[in-house]
């Protein structure tokens, strides 16, 4: 895959070569789960992550972030806890950021443990405290940026250059980013997962999840995601590798959204904090405008003055749901979804307030969704 070729390409052709029996445009859909072994390079089977509409759209999503390969999951947490596992044992330590997906935050903290697994949680925005918690047995760094529900950022180039002089694997959770904006392999950062249900799949209605790397990582991962069994059926993939053909205009329009819409949320006085790393207020932004090259993403968090949820049901055009990165614009409170479970205390201390809503931008026309958030809050 040559480098010189464009994101828009890619999106449309890798991984995309047509039908090879009737010459139509689109790759055809394989849904057989059983393969002839005879005289093949490898034993096809969807458990061995293998079979023709897996490879292709791993191959897609692979060439978006400039990796050598990938592996298509049946979500996000498959992906990001076999990839947590195929580099940790027993014994071993591992150091994350602790504004992490609740999914994972929740996932790590109940099973870790129970595979003997230790692990500390630091500020991603604070480098030097990833390298003052390692210890004789770490062995992988998990970051996540921007971060959820915040969008906190954190400094790819110097985490990846740590993890280089103690020899750590790091690992990053992209999906906010997309792999539009943000290409965390060119930073030095080794292992890249997505919840593909987002900006991925992009029309929420699949469910899916990716990891990308070199050539030999994706195999180390590939050992436990045989076991693990988090595979994808064949008219999923076939979806996914379908959706990503826009996702380079749709992500486009996301961010060109966001940010408009975040620079008129700041002149309203019914509205207090904005959080979008594109504004130059973000404490991230100088950061942000280095690492995500392709723009600031379709996510943004803002509070409510007044009471957030009946906002949010005088809302016409953007939906109340959990989830995010559909083409539909989407809001949620984060203290009633994301961050129920935990405490008050905590949820102040990563500025989770009541009166945080969490908006998912869609591709609408920004105006249309800034009218409709006018006629809510002055509701
Ligand atoms: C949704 C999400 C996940 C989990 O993905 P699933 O597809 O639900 O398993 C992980 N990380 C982030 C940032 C997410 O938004």
């Amino acid at each position: 895959m040559a480098d010189s070729i464009s994101k828009l390409t890619k999106s449309v052709h890798t991984g995309s070569p047509g039908d090879p029996q009737y010459k139509g445009v689109v790759n055809p859909i394989y849904p057989s789960a059983a393969y002839d072994y005879e005289n093949m390079p490898e034993t096809q089977y969807p458990r061995y992550f293998n079979t023709p509409n897996q490879r292709a759209v791993s191959q897609k999503i692979a060439a978006l972030e400039n990796g050598e390969d990938g592996l298509i999951f049946s979500s996000g947490l498959a992906a990001i806890m076999t990839s947590l596992f195929a580099f940790l044992k027993q014994g071993d330590h591992a150091i994350l950021q602790h504004d992490l997906y609740g999914g994972t935050f929740n996932a790590v903290t109940v099973e870790f443990p129970r595979y003997g697994i230790e692990y500390t949680l630091v500020d991603g925005t604070k480098p030097e405290e990833f390298e003052k918690a390692i210890r004789p047995n770490t062995k992988v760094i998990y970051v996540e940026t921007p971060s959820n529900p915040t969008l906190t950022i954190t400094d790819l180039k110097a985490v990846a250059n740590i993890a280089k002089r103690h020899q750590l694997i790091t690992i990053i959770d992209n999906t906010f980013a997309s792999p539009v904006n943000q290409n965390p392999i060119d930073l030095g950062i080794d292992v890249v997962t997505h919840s593909g249900t987002k900006y991925i799949g992009g029309h929420s209605d699949l469910c899916c999840g990716a990891a990308v790397s070199t050539a030999e990582n994706i195999r180390k991962i590939w050992n436990s995601a045989f076991h693990f069994g988090g595979s994808l059926d064949a008219q999923t993939c076939w979806l996914v590798e379908r959706s990503l053909k826009t996702i380079v205009l749709r992500v486009r329009q996301q961010n060109e959204n966001a940010l408009a819409i975040a620079q008129w949320l700041q002149q309203q006085s019914s509205v207090g904090k904005v959080y979008y790393p594109g504004l130059p207020e973000h404490p991230g932004h100088a950061i942000a405008r280095e690492q995500m090259p392709g723009g600031f993403g379709g996510m943004l968090s803002f509070e409510v003055k007044s009471d957030p949820h009946g906002f949010m049901g005088r809302l016409k055009l953007i939906k109340r749901a959990l989830s995010l990165g559909g083409v539909e614009s989407t809001i949620c409170s984060p203290v009633k979804t994301s961050h129920s479970k935990m405490s008050p205390e905590e949820r102040i201390k990563i500025n989770v307030t009541d009166n945080l809503v969490r908006f998912s931008v869609g591709i609408e026309d920004a105006q249309d969704l800034i009218n409709d958030i006018r006629q809510a809050l002055g509701g």
